[in-house]
C-alpha cells in the first residue's frame, strides 16, 4: 500500500479528481453525482441534527435503519431478514467490505477468488488480511467470466468468492448462469459468498438480481450495499451488510474496532429514502440508463468503441481507435487534449494483467446531461 520511498500512494480516484480539478477538465473519472439526492432525505438529515441526533449511535445501526434495510431487502426481492441480528449498518460499502474480508478471511492460506478488473479496495483488504487475492478475468467486450476459469479458481483453499454485481468498473450484469455457478462452487467447496451490491438500483435492463436470492446461497452469503449510490448521496458513506446472523456477528466484531459507530444523523435519513415509494427506484435506474446511452453515443462519435454497460455509473471504452496504446498515458493526457477526465481500466487490476487491459477506460455517466453532452462535444474535438 506504500510507494518504493515509503510514501503513501493516492488512489486512482483522488489523483484523477485532483487532476480534474488543477486542469479544470470535465471530471468524468471517480464515480460521484454532481445534483444531490432527494429532498426528502436531505430534510429528514438536517431534521436529526435539530432533533439531537447527534450522539454515538449503538454498535449495529439505529433500530429504525435496521428495519428500514429489512424492509427494502423483502420489498425488492423477497428476503426475510431479523433486523436485530441479521442486519448491520457501516460506514459506506467500503468499510463493510473490509471489515467483512478481516472477519472472514485469515492469512496466507486463505484465497479470495475476485473478479478482474476489481474496484481497487478488494486488492487492498484482501493484502489487509494477509490472504492470497485469486483473479478471474473479465474481458472485452462482454465482461462475462468464462466459466470454466471461474471454476478453475475456485478450490477448496477459496474462503470467500467477492462478487460485484452491477459490476465497477465494467458496468456488467453478470448473467444468470455465472451466478448459478457462484452458488454452485461456493456449495462444492465450503466457501462464502460475499457480493458487493452498491449499484444494486442502477440496473437497466431490471430487475437487480441479489446474490443472495439463489437456490442454497442465502445460508453463505454476505450482502453489501450502501446509500452513496442509490441516494446521490456518495458523502454519506452509510453502508449495510445483511445475512446470516453469525457472520453478521463477525462483521460486527472487527467492525466495532475499525469505526466504532458511522455518522447518527445520516442514519435515520437513509431509513427515510429506502422507504421512498417505487417510482423513486425506478427513476433511478431509468435516468442512469439513459445517461449512459447519451455518454456512450458522445464516446462512438467520438471515435472510441464503446461497450454496453448493463448498469452501474460506468462506460468503458477502447482507446486504441483513437491512437492510445497505453490507457494510464492516455488518461493523464486526455485533461489537456480535451478537457475531459477518464479512469485507465488499468488501475484496477494486477500489475501482471495489465497487458490484458493496456487501452481501455471508464467513464462516469452519473453526471448532469449538460456536463456529458459538453464531455462528448469536446472528445469529439480530438479527431477534429
Ligand atoms: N464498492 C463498489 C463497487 C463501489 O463502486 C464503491 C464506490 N463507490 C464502493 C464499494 C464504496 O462505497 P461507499 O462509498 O459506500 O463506501
Ligand atoms: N466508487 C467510486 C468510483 O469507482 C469512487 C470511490 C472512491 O473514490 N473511493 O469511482
Amino acid at each position: 500500500l506504500l510507494a518504493a520511498d515509503g510514501s503513501s500512494v493516492p488512489t486512482i480516484f483522488a489523483e484523477m479528481s485532483a487532476l480534474a480539478a488543477s486542469t479544470g477538465a470535465l471530471n468524468l473519472g471517480q464515480g460521484f453525482p454532481d445534483e444531490d439526492g432527494p429532498e426528502a432525505v436531505l430534510d429528514a438529515a438536517r431534521k436529526a441534527i435539530a432533533d439531537g441526533v447527534n450522539q454515538y449511535a449503538p454498535g449495529r445501526g439505529y433500530p429504525d435503519l435496521l428495519a428500514a434495510v429489512a424492509e427494502h431487502q423483502r420489498r425488492f426481492y423477497g428476503i426475510e431478514l431479523d433486523p436485530a441480528r441479521e442486519v448491520l449498518v457501516t460506514v459506506g460499502a467500503t468499510e463493510a467490505l473490509a471489515a467483512t474480508l478481516l472477519a472472514l478471511v485469515d492469512g496466507p492460506d486463505d484465497e479470495v477468488v475476485v473478479f478482474e478488473p476489481y474496484y481497487d479496495s478488494y486488492a487492498a483488504c484482501v493484502a489487509l488480511a494477509g490472504a492470497k487475492l485469486v483473479p478471474v478475468p473479465l474481458q472485452w467486450p462482454d465482461f462475462q467470466p468464462d466459466l470454466a476459469q471461474l471454476a478453475s479458481a475456485v478450490t477448496d483453499r477459496t474462503r470467500v468468492i467477492l462478487v460485484n454485481d452491477p459490476h465497477n468498473p465494467t458496468g456488467t450484469v453478470f448473467t444468470r448462469e455465472v451466478l448459478d455457478e457462484i452458488v454452485r462452487l461456493a456449495h462444492r467447496h465450503d466457501a462464502i459468498i460475499v457480493t458487493d451490491e452498491v449499484y444494486e438500483h442502477l440496473v437497466f435492463d431490471g430487475p437487480h438480481v441479489p446474490l443472495a436470492t439463489l437456490p442454497g446461497a442465502a445460508e453463505r452469503t454476505v450482502s453489501i450495499s450502501s446509500a452513496g449510490k442509490t441516494f446521490s448521496l456518495t458523502g454519506w458513506k452509510t453502508g449495510w451488510v445483511t445475512g446470516p446472523a453469525d457472520l453478521v456477528s463477525a462483521v460486527l466484531a472487527v467492525k466495532q474496532f475499525l469505526t466504532y459507530v458511522g455518522g447518527s444523523p445520516f442514519q435515520p435519513a437513509i431509513a427515510v429514502g429506502l422507504r421512498l415509494p417505487d417510482a423513486f427506484f425506478a427513476s433511478v435506474a431509468s435516468e442512469m440508463a439513459a445517461k449512459a446511452a447519451l455518454l456512450g453515443t458522445g464516446l462512438r462519435a467520438a471515435g472510441f468503441e464503446v461497450s454496453a454497460p448493463g448498469g452501474s455509473y460506468f462506460t468503458v471504452v477502447d482507446a486504441a481507435p483513437l491512437g492510445a496504446t497505453d490507457a494510464d498515458t492516455f488518461c493523464r493526457e486526455l485533461p489537456a487534449r480535451a478537457g475531459v477526465v477518464g479512469i485507465p481500466l488499468t488501475a484496477f487490476v494486477s500489475p501482471e494483467h495489465r497487458d490484458r487491459y493496456a487501452t481501455l477506460v471508464r467513464f462516469a455517466a452519473c453526471k448532469r446531461v449538460e456536463v456529458l453532452a459538453d464531455a462528448a462535444e469536446r472528445l469529439a474535438g480530438m479527431r477534429r
